[in-house]
């Protein structure tokens, strides 16, 4: 069993010096047990948070010699519990290595699923994310001007699209000019911009010419400071997440910015607002999953993964996240 595991805790972008890689038995399970081998591991940016020594408060940090945690599409390669049979593809949290036990209570059996990648993907945690952060934060309303960053990326994506589908006007901003074009052509995103090109700032004013009324927070930095101003009375800031931030060590120096936050939240009566996905899985899972696979099979939603071979790229993996390099939902294909 090859397990990717912390060595050590980063400052800054993980370096494959904080990985190990190891090798041990492969587990067998106890009665009420199944033993998976891992298919597809997802890779995800709130994998650097369980790498700092105090978590984010939602799960708690990865220890030193443990194998990274994540979700993954695993299948069942011996099993103790009734519930499960020897084959049947699982939804489940093996973590980076090839196999795991689990007492099927964190499974979620996919039946014969003909990309069960997906399942980690638009399918799956994070396409939730979009849906429950944007339908029941950002409540965006027809002819409203919806403004996602990491646009083509696992979330941003689907926030797009989502929004495009409740009739809202969509500009996305991504990094470089191929992740644009996919935007608009592929997902049918009106506009979307390169947040790494001169002139962010006067580029987003143009592309909402009537401000913005929800902006889906992934990113925070220079996006949320170009987004701050173009904020329209009573918009909505579903806070997904910061990514910009995640390597920070340090607060970053320069000016207190938190008085304009403040005035604008106040004056424009604006309502900001976190949430976190874990908090809202159960039934609302199922209904979400039905209604995402309505829209793929209508072509209403278009999935795009960014599919990397092989356990031992995990990190590399993880690194080109945090960087901007992957073009679409990251997942590490383990086995076939
Ligand atoms: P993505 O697939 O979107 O990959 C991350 C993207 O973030 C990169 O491709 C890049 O897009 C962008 N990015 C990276 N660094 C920066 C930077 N310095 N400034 C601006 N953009 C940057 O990841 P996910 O869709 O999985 O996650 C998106 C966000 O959602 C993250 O913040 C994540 O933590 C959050 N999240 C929150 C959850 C919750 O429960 N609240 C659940 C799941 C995700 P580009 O280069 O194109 O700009």
């Amino acid at each position: 069993n090859r397990r990717i595991t912390l060595a050590a805790r980063p400052e800054g972008l993980p370096e494959p010096r904080h990985f190990g890689l190891d090798t041990q038995p492969v587990p067998e399970p106890a009665e009420g047990q199944v033993l998976l081998q891992t298919l597809y591991l997802s890779i995800d940016p709130y994998m650097r948070n369980l790498m700092d020594p105090i978590g984010p408060g939602y799960a708690s940090p990865v220890e030193i010699g443990a194998p990274m945690v994540g979700g993954t599409v695993s299948r069942v390669v011996a099993s103790r519990n009734a519930q499960f049979r020897t084959g049947d593809l699982v939804l489940a949290n093996a973590g980076w290595q090839d196999y795991a036990l689990s007492d099927g209570s964190d499974l979620l059996a996919l039946g014969d699923a003909a990309q069960p990648s997906q399942s980690l993907g638009g399918l799956g945690m994070p396409g939730f994310t979009a849906y429950v952060g944007l339908l029941d934060i950002g409540q965006p309303k027809p002819g409203e001007t919806v403004v996602v960053a990491a646009a083509t990326g696992a979330v941003g994506a689907i926030v797009g699209q989502i929004a495009k589908l409740k009739g809202a006007r969509v500009v996305g901003i991504a990094s470089g000019a191929d992740k644009c074009r996919h935007a608009v052509e592929e997902l049918g995103f009106d506009a979307c911009l390169d947040r790494r090109a001169p002139d962010l700032a006067a580029r987003l004013a143009a592309a909402c010419p009537q401000g913005i009324d929800v902006y889906f927070e992934n990113v925070g930095g220079e996006v949320f400071d170009t987004v701050l101003p173009l904020l329209n009375l009573h918009a909505r800031v579903p806070v997904c997440g910061f990514i910009a931030h995640y390597n920070d060590s340090a607060p970053a120096p320069g000016p207190d910015r938190l008085p304009r936050l403040t005035a604008t939240l106040l004056q424009k009566r604006v309502r900001m607002q976190g949430f976190i996905i874990l908090d809202h899985y159960g039934e609302r899972f199922d209904t979400f999953r039905r209604e995402m696979a309505g829209w793929i099979a209508q072509g209403q939603v278009r999935l795009r993964e960014d599919m990397v071979d092989g356990l031992e790229n995990a990190p590399q993996a993880l690194r080109r996240v945090l960087q901007g390099q992957n073009f679409g939902k990251t997942v590490v294909r383990v086995a076939e």
